[in-house]
């Protein structure tokens, strides 16, 4: 029988507050155990907790954008969607709630202290404010969680409320997922899967778990409810738990805690402090410069490479140029690097970089000229005001290029023969040659119509 997957998310973002949830205690990463902790995030009895108010305007800020602010019952934001993908493939994928949690200790054990087996806590985690996000059952295929978690990382950069990364635990993520006969419409029995510490694990764990149930189901067996770990290593999945049910967490309300009223000019404030997102900005760089959607989304998946490519664009350099530049040149530099668009900024400043690229719009030097320069500057220190607007002059002039088009032909007398029977395909073949001899400095252009005029000349006898 063909079966089809049911599968729902649950996201933790760990934002980037500089306090806990509760308390004043830095949020901070990386301090020595336990010396960020107070009763509060300790959890003492008797402690004052009191909420941070970064924390929840974080959350409205998601939640504003993503769906209703539910005012006084329990999850701060309900319902909603999340639109991903790009160029033409947009999806939404519908959201149950936002709301706001505290993270927990974490424990290392077993661990032997002298001749006995102990188990440390380190609290310093304690009380950080998470967003938990949970999706409806929405995807079907591994492939829809991975792009929904992508989009939903772009998002939280692009708000600046979390760094967002799975590998580094600022965001992680619980799958939820059941099988069904295709083409039914009511839901399995859901294991959780949990564990999941990447994009790719995400994914690569839903495929083993779909796996396993279909073997199950196939095998006349039915799904137990369970919580199962995902080992990425080994691709393995190992039952961590098996049933549980809301009351096994004896849920109470704090008693010390007042009742977190969100007023409307609390929400007024965070929808207006908003920025463009990014599915209204690539939408936005399509329509007003004209972009394809490809460039359109590679310059979207970050705020600032469309600060970028606009500032550029404002310092004279054509839009589709300074796109172009960004999504084809900029980011592989920064990947590269290990640097982000500010690194990159100290290190080729705005003014000159737009200089450069200007003159490549005038055919003062080549792109592949102006690549090199920069890669000059990146990674060679060299000053890039004085390479980038006057490095690399292209070379145009008859006297230099005319000697190096004659040798070309001189040394490919076949193509040559094939171009004058006809096939003026070859001309580019020779027109890479010269361009090659050159260094790249030659304008294209130039060296095209050199050869043209060259070519067409009777054959030397
Ligand atoms: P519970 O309270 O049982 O944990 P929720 O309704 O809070 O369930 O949903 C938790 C997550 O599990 C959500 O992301 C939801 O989309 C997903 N989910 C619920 N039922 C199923 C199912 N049968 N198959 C796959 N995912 C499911
Ligand atoms: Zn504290």
């Amino acid at each position: 029988m063909a079966y089809e997957a049911v599968i729902g998310l649950e996201c933790h973002i760990q934002l980037n507050t500089r306090s806990k949830m509760f308390c004043d205690c830095p949020a901070a990463f990386g301090a020595e155990a336990n010396t960020n902790v107070c009763p509060v995030c300790l959890g003492l009895p008797g402690a004052l907790p009191r909420a941070n108010r970064a924390a929840i305007d974080s959350a409205l800020r998601l939640g504003i954008d993503r769906g209703e602010i539910t005012q006084y019952d329990r999850p701060l934001c309900e319902g909603g969607a999340l639109p991903v993908g790009s160029g033409g493939r947009q999806r939404s994928f519908e959201l149950i709630r936002i709301h706001v949690e505290e993270d927990t200790g974490k424990s290392f054990h077993p661990e032997r202290f002298g001749d006995r087996p102990v188990s440390r806590v380190d609290f310093n985690r304690a009380g950080v404010p998470l967003l938990e996000l949970v999706t409806q059952p929405v995807f079907r295929e591994t492939a829809e969680c991975s792009a929904f978690l992508t989009g939903l990382r772009r998002l939280v950069r692009w708000l600046a409320i979390s760094d967002g990364d799975m590998e580094k635990g600022h965001m992680r993520c619980d799958a939820n997922v059941s099988i069904r006969p295709a083409g039914t419409t009511q839901l399995g029995t859901k294991t959780e899967l949990k564990n999941l510490n990447s994009i790719r694990g995400v994914e690569k764990g839903l495929a083993a778990e779909i796996a396993r149930q279909k073997r199950a189901l196939e095998a006349g067996e039915t799904i137990e409810q369970a919580t199962l770990l995902y080992d990425a290593d080994h691709d393995k999945l190992a039952v961590m738990r098996s049933k549980e049910y809301a009351h096994d967490y004896r849920y109470f309300p704090e008693p010390d805690l007042p009742l977190l009223r969100v007023s409307a000019v609390w929400i007024a404030q965070a929808r207006e402090s908003l920025p463009e997102l990014p599915w209204e900005a690539e939408r936005r760089l399509e329509t007003e410069f004209a972009l394809s959607g490809e460039v359109a989304s590679i310059v979207g998946t970050d705020r600032e490479y469309v600060r970028l490519m606009e500032d550029l664009a404002r310092a004279g350099v054509q839009p589709r140029t300074a796109a172009n530049w960004v999504a084809n040149v900029v980011i592989a530099h920064i990947n590269r690097l290990g640097i982000d668009v500010g690194g990159f900024r100290e290190r080729v400043p705005l003014a000159p970089f737009a200089t450069l690229l200007t003159r490549i719009e005038s055919g003062q030097v080549t792109a592949t000229a102006a690549k090199s320069l920069l890669e000059e500057v990146l990674d060679q220190g060299a000053d890039p005001f004085t390479r980038f607007t006057s490095g690399g002059q292209a070379v145009s002039g008859d006297d230099v290029l005319l000697p190096l088009v004659r040798a070309v032909i001189a040394e490919n007398q076949g193509p040559v023969e094939q171009y004058r029977n006809g096939k003026t395909a070859t001309l580019g073949f020779l027109v890479g040659q010269v361009m090659k001899k050159s260094g790249s400095q030659a304008v294209a252009q130039t060296v095209r119509e050199l050869l043209v005029r060259e070519l067409s000349e009777p054959a030397a006898t």
